[in-house]
């Protein structure tokens, strides 16, 4: 999408990875939820139009032959596992369960946010925001987290943009959150048009890999998340 900028890069991870000339999905197991399982959903702030749209574009993941497992939003702020705020900076979310553990155990604090989401946000951005943080909610990380990851990051040049405005990122969070490798990860077949995949600029690698932005599930997001959770 075009007019998004690096400041849509959520705060919990980013972006893809190529194994053998093909990127993949991770889900991680730790982080799961059990299928079936009520997940309760709360606002900690925003303004009551602005969480509808939430509501909806989220509740896209456990559709139908989706995701088993049922968001339950209430109707004002309560010590539920998510909870959403639209104050702070960026776009971010807990992955899956870890919504429940440090750091995420004070209750007046968010575990997902959308900051600037207002009424004149486009739908279109925001549904796609939306569903990729709540696809960290359901416990999916970014590609390049997976054991095999095989982008060959031009580690200098992620380092020059991304610790510049506008996300101004330390060389640890940037490290932590496109570099480092997760070991505990289930994955799948994937495809580049995943909702879990952010741009990635040619020359963040010497791989030759662009990706730009991505504003759906793809039918492999919807396979794999009825997969994890039947
Ligand atoms: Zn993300």
């Amino acid at each position: 999408m075009s007019d998004r900028t690096e400041s849509d890069f959520c705060g919990s991870l980013l972006v893809g990875e190529v194994i053998s000339g093909k990127p993949r999905a991770a889900l991680v197991r730790g982080a799961k939820w059990n299928p079936g399982d009520r997940i309760e959903v709360c606002f900690l702030d925003g303004v009551p139009s602005v969480q509808e749209r939430v509501k909806t574009f989220a509740k896209e993941w456990t559709a139908l032959g989706l995701a088993n497992l049922r968001f339950v939003f209430r109707r004002k702020p309560a010590a539920t596992p998510i909870r959403i705020s639209f104050k702070y900076q960026g776009h971010w979310s807990a992955i899956g369960k870890e919504c429940l553990a440090s750091p995420f155990t004070d209750a007046t604090q968010p575990t997902m946010n959308f900051g600037g989401f207002d009424e004149e946000t486009p739908d279109e951005m925001m549904r796609a925001v939306v569903l990729h943080e709540f696809g960290h909610a359901l416990g999916l990380t970014h590609e390049h987290m997976s054991p095999a990851a095989g982008i060959h990051w031009n580690e200098e040049q992620v380092y020059a943009d991304l610790s510049g405005p506008p996300n101004h990122w330390s060389r640890e969070i940037i490290r932590k959150n496109i570099f480092e490798v997760r070991e505990d990860t289930n994955y799948t077949e994937f495809d580049p048009s995943s909702i879990m995949l952010y741009r990635i600029k040619k020359s963040w690698n010497f791989d030759g890999l662009e990706v730009g932005w991505n504003n759906d599930l793809s039918p492999t997001d919807r396979a794999f998340i009825r997969q994890q959770y039947p």
